[in-house]
């Protein structure tokens, strides 16, 4: 037991509420004051610096679900979360003031997905933000120690919530199997298709090419390294032979367009969130070309990577955050991305 835990233990001083922004319906967020949970021996209690607003978090504020997931109990919100250590149990690793992000999934770390290291996708997993279990859009949450990974001092809390989509971005580029002098496709120039494109790029890929419907964004990728942008609503997607697409868009024409750029041998990846079904995809055309086509799952493992390309400057995280909003501004920053495109991603403050 360090100096630090005896120290937070016999602290008086510590919050035992704090304010949250609280989703109770499509378009209905309260800033409440909620009881914290007691600090078990192996949680922390974070004094939050920095939360993003991810396109989950938009689904859930303007239509109550996610996909398949609805919001059935009031709930906070948020899944993307970094700031600072306050108090720890006798049992946690991490020092009272270390800056810290805050991985949101608690898998059950039992099952064969988890004990093979892809846990991912544990069927029985649970994450932060994701109705019912409550989220980080809070000024304290009290956390398992296990779910933080230490932030270096060139990646401050304050912007530290922007980790999490670049663990997305590393996990999409690690399961598109991007190598060095790769032809990679990216599909769609929100964050996380801005985020993969600077990963691909770290990863060796000599040829970068962003597609969007956005004139703005496609400028974005371009300062950050895309070797060429297209703007699909205007301009024909000429490409042949290329190795990898990565579709970030959500988009169903834009993986079947994506598909049909790519030649034989290569890999179609699906980050962005698909439908339940999907016709047209031209399966004829993978199977005579053996193009592999695999999905990628929120991530495992991908946040001490995703922390050494912020800190290293191979990634710039500030160059996708767009717009702060106070916590008690929450609904503004939800819907800042709808109302202006050139919106990337939207943090929140504390
Ligand atoms: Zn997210
Ligand atoms: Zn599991």
């Amino acid at each position: 037991m360090n100096t630090q835990t005896i120290l937070s233990e016999h602290r008086t001083d510590l919050p035992t509420t704090t304010e949250a922004a609280v989703l109770h319906g499509a378009g209905d967020i309260r800033i409440e004051n909620k009881h914290l949970k007691a600090l078990g021996p192996n949680d922390v209690l974070v004094e939050m610096r920095s939360g993003g607003i991810c396109g989950s978090d938009m689904h859930y504020f303007a239509e109550g679900r996610n996909g398949s997931n609805v919001l059935r109990q009031p709930t906070i919100l948020g899944h993307e979360g970094a700031g600072v250590v306050i108090a720890a149990g006798e049992k946690a690793h991490t020092a009272v003031g270390t800056a810290v992000v805050i991985e949101p999934a608690m898998p059950c770390r039992q099952c064969p997905a988890c004990l093979s290291g892809h846990y991912n996708v544990c069927p029985t997993g649970t994450c932060f933000g994701s109705p019912p279990t409550d989220g980080l859009f809070a000024r304290h949450v009290v956390v398992p120690d296990a779910t933080l990974h230490p932030l270096p001092e060139a990646v401050p809390a304050e912007i530290g919530a922007a980790i999490e989509p670049l663990a997305v971005a590393v996990w999409a580029v690690e399961r598109a199997q991007v190598q060095s002098g790769h032809r990679v496709l990216v599909t769609g120039a929100g964050p996380i298709g801005l985020l993969v494109a600077q990963v691909a790029a770290a990863q060796g890929a000599s040829e970068i090419v962003v597609t969007d419907v956005n004139d703005d964004r496609l400028a974005v990728a371009a300062r950050l390294g895309a070797t060429r942008t297209i703007n699909t609503s205007t301009e024909a997607l000429d490409l042949k032979g290329m190795d990898r697409l990565i579709e970030c868009s959500g988009n169903i024409r834009a993986l079947v367009d994506g598909i049909h750029t790519l030649g034989p041998g290569a890999r179609a990846t699906v980050v962005g969130q698909a439908r339940p079904t999907v016709d047209g995809i031209p399966l004829g055309y993978l199977q005579r070309y053996e193009i592999d086509l695999v999905t990628a799952f929120r991530y495992a493992n991908a946040f001490p990577t995703a922390i050494g390309l912020a800190s290293s400057g191979k990634v710039d995280l500030r160059s996708i955050i767009t717009a702060t909003y106070p916590l008690n501004d929450a609904a503004a920053a939800l819907t800042a991305p709808v109302k202006d495109p050139r919106n990337l991603k939207v943090l929140i403050s504390y």
